[in-house]
């Protein structure tokens, strides 16, 4: 046995199991000579220089298979684009998870909706589509599936009830840039799909975000929105929708190009490190990978997840836990200490809109699998380090183990 596996801790001064870092994100001189272009032509912005910003809206929408891309300053407000295109009116329900980084539910108050938390399938951490349809009222206008860490949702499902119910679905990509569902690119399955291009997601250029649809008139809405109002047939000064301006710059539009390029290859490396760490993995007692489902898929894994039973870790708690990997090396989180909607925002009303009826109450809402899942279960390997070798992935698995056995 290797002594690594029987050593101290890293966490009480021992050695660590893993001695390499993992760099994010990853660049060479050709994203250099991009930006340096961009800056020597001094055609830096949008919108009468936007000549790149539009090669990669085309070269996004084209990689994903959807008709139209349209990119603005970042994941949120994408999001938020897809909504209020979609027509949701004030005071209507907007079914989210409670498993997401803030802005899913957020951007639902932001335009007056109601954001109604339906609880996690405990085998994926993604919207139970067997949970919605008891969530679905008269006043429920969209559903908001979230692939969470790269991990296709469950479309085929999702998508039913959404044609039974008449209801909008908008994918939240963030995390899911170049993953597929049954060979089609996540964010092209739904009416539309939104991505992030923030510093820590699988396609960066520091900030950024994109919205894809087929849909024709929520792409004109969607692109006038982000452009001030304007519409491409009218004049500079002509605002025919209450829009903002959300532009990115060319600066960030020749990263996101170069970057594109990268995409395929750290995708298909991720899967395979992930389906050799769930291999791993599954022979430690007590340590659960995500289940992937039962239809083809590439799981990009902006992050990796796996299941942690305290019973099997001398009861040690999560958190506890987890600081021990970090310190082993391995570059980890415990991930959300709570559910979207224990946050403060929703627990005490701060919605800062007027169209939520009283009635709503967030200090009733229970989502037990949600509530397992940040409190005792989730542990998260972040996507950069499953962009190692294989020899990582052993080295990941062996610092588990090397805890394990300490305790
Ligand atoms: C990052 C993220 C967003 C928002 O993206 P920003 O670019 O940070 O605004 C939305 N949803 C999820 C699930 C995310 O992880």
């Amino acid at each position: 046995m290797i002594d690594t596996e029987t050593g101290q801790l890293a966490i009480k001064g021992g050695p660590k199991s893993v001695t390499k870092t993992f760099p994010w994100p990853i660049y060479d001189e050709t994203e250099v000579q991009a930006v340096a272009n961009v800056v020597r032509s001094g055609q830096w912005g949008n919108p009468d220089c936007a000549d790149e910003v539009a090669r990669f809206e085309q070269a996004f929408a084209a990689y994903c298979g959807s008709k139209y891309a349209v990119t603005c300053v970042n994941g949120s407000v994408s999001l938020r684009l897809a909504l209020i295109a979609c027509g949701l009116r004030p005071g209507d329900e907007v079914i989210v998870p409670p498993y997401t980084f803030i802005a899913t539910a957020s951007v639902v108050l932001e335009i007056n909706c109601v954001p109604v938390f339906v609880d996690i399938d405990p085998q994926t951490y993604n919207l139970d589509p067997a949970c919605i349809e008891a969530a679905i009222t008269e006043k429920t206008k969209a559903i908001v599936p979230v692939h969470f860490a790269g991990l296709p949702c469950d479309m085929d499902a999702i998508l039913d009830i959404a044609q039974r119910h008449n209801l909008r679905v908008i994918e939240d990509a963030a995390h899911a840039h170049g993953a597929e569902y049954k060979g089609r690119k996540l964010g092209s399955i739904g009416d539309a799909g939104s991505f992030s291009f923030q510093s820590s997601k699988n396609l960066t250029s520091g900030e950024g975000g994109i919205v894809i649809t087929n849909d024709d008139a929520l792409y004109e809405t969607m692109n006038s929105l982000r452009n001030v109002g304007r519409l491409p047939s009218g004049q500079w000064y002509d605002h025919f929708n209450p829009g903002c301006n959300y532009r990115i710059t060319q600066l960030q539009a020749v990263l996101l190009s170069e970057q594109l390029k990268r995409l395929d290859e750290q995708t298909i490396t991720r899967n395979e490190n992930g389906l050799y760490l769930d291999s791993l993995l599954a022979d430690i007692d007590g340590i659960t990978p995500l289940s992937r489902g039962e239809v083809a898929i590439l799981h990009c894994y902006h992050l990796y997840i796996f299941k942690y039973d305290k019973t099997k870790f001398g009861q040690v708690p999560k958190h506890e836990f987890v600081a021990m990997l970090a310190a082993e090396g391995v570059p980890c989180s415990a991930g959300y200490p709570h559910p979207l909607y224990k946050q403060p925002v929703f627990q005490q009303k701060n919605f800062m809109c007027y169209a939520i009826p009283e009635s709503v109450d967030y200090t009733q809402v229970y989502c037990p699998e949600a509530e397992r899942a940040c409190a005792d279960e989730a542990v998260w390997i972040f996507q950069q380090a499953m962009l190692g070798t294989q020899g990582d992935m052993e080295s990941f698995a062996q610092a588990i183990r090397k805890i394990q056995l300490a305790l």
